[in-house]
């Protein structure tokens, strides 16, 4: 069964813009999805028209099988949606706030009651439960978004950049929380800036730019597309200079730090025998940069270049 599927998608604004030209996209049942793309690609309308927040202006959505134009109401409730903007009324209290999304969907009261504690108790809110938004740090109001959105216990959870702003430790929980739930069998789409995250999280990821979908794939083998990887290697030693019989391609970043690109083909194990053939110690490994940044920025480019 597909958790989500677009058809043709088109979106053009009023004032005449362009948003989706024409987007398909499948999302299978207990997936976690990466969507990804630049500010302004079409990320937001996507998913606006997904949860009817936003007019489509033709194409299909289908939602665990609902169309979106004659079964909304069974689309929606299979859909919990986490927005980029914080959206609460600042003097609610926490605990309101929570129940009356509940009631919003026809949740008995006992059943919301139970659900809001399990969920704010997962989100380290549970404390909080009195107090009123004006009151909740940043991070607390991105996580109480969460619960809010799991007041239905969607089959279908869809989070437009949670961890923006967001601190380091918070991001770690929300990644634990949300790999729980997908465990558990929720689907999830994620759109991200933080490509690290959509590469540790999602099984799927597609690419959207000025509109279009330009990759949809599995991410473990989008991932070995890279045909070479740049890593950063710290020295034990000092070093000035490396003898010319040293094959890989190299740059010094200073005396103890050396960058190395490898092709898709090389093993580690023949760099690092290379390494010690010249006497070098090698005391810690890491990637330049994210690998799915590397494929993103190119894709990007060539998109780019193909389009202008
Ligand atoms: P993303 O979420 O990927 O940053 P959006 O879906 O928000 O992208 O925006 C896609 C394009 O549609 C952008 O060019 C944006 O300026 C434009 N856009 C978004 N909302 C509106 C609107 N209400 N009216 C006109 N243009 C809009």
């Amino acid at each position: 069964m597909q958790a989500l599927s677009v058809q043709n998608l088109t979106k053009e604004y009023p004032n005449g813009l362009l948003a989706l030209n024409s987007i398909n996209l499948d999302v299978a049942e207990g997936d976690f999805f990466a969507l990804l793309g630049q500010n302004g690609a079409g990320k937001s309308t996507t998913i606006g028209i997904i949860c009817s927040l936003v007019n489509k202006s033709s194409g299909k959505v289908f939602v665990f099988g609902h169309d979106i134009d004659t079964e909304l109401d069974a689309a929606k409730s299979c859909i919990g949606v986490v927005p980029q903007e914080l959206n609460f009324h600042p003097f609610e209290k926490i605990s309101n706030v929570i129940i009356n999304q509940a009631g919003y969907y026809g949740v008995p009261r006992k059943i919301a009651e139970k659900r809001a504690e399990h969920y704010l108790k997962k989100m380290g809110l549970w404390e909080k439960r009195d107090q009123i938004v004006l009151r909740l740090s940043g991070g607390m109001k991105r996580r109480l978004m969460i619960v809010r959105a799991l007041m239905n216990e969607p089959k279908l959870l869809i989070l437009d950049e949670p961890t923006a702003g967001v601190d380091i430790e918070l991001r770690h929980t929300l990644w634990q929380f949300l790999s729980e739930l997908n465990d558990q069998g929720t689907t999830i789409i994620l759109t991200t800036h933080y490509l690290e995250e959509a590469e540790h999280l999602c099984k799927h990821v597609a690419i959207i730019d000025q509109g279009e979908i330009i990759e949809h794939a599995n991410m473990k083998s989008f991932i070995n597309r890279l045909d070479s990887q740049t890593m950063i290697l710290d020295l034990e030693s000092p070093l000035s200079f490396i003898p010319s019989s040293f094959q890989y391609p190299y740059k010094f970043i200073d005396d103890t730090t050396l960058e190395i690109k490898i092709t898709k083909k090389q093993a580690l194990n023949g760099l690092f025998n290379a390494l010690t053939e010249q006497g070098i110690i090698v005391k810690s490994l890491r990637n330049k940069t994210n690998r799915l940044e590397e494929l993103f920025i190119d894709l990007i480019y060539e998109n780019k270049q193909a389009t202008t």
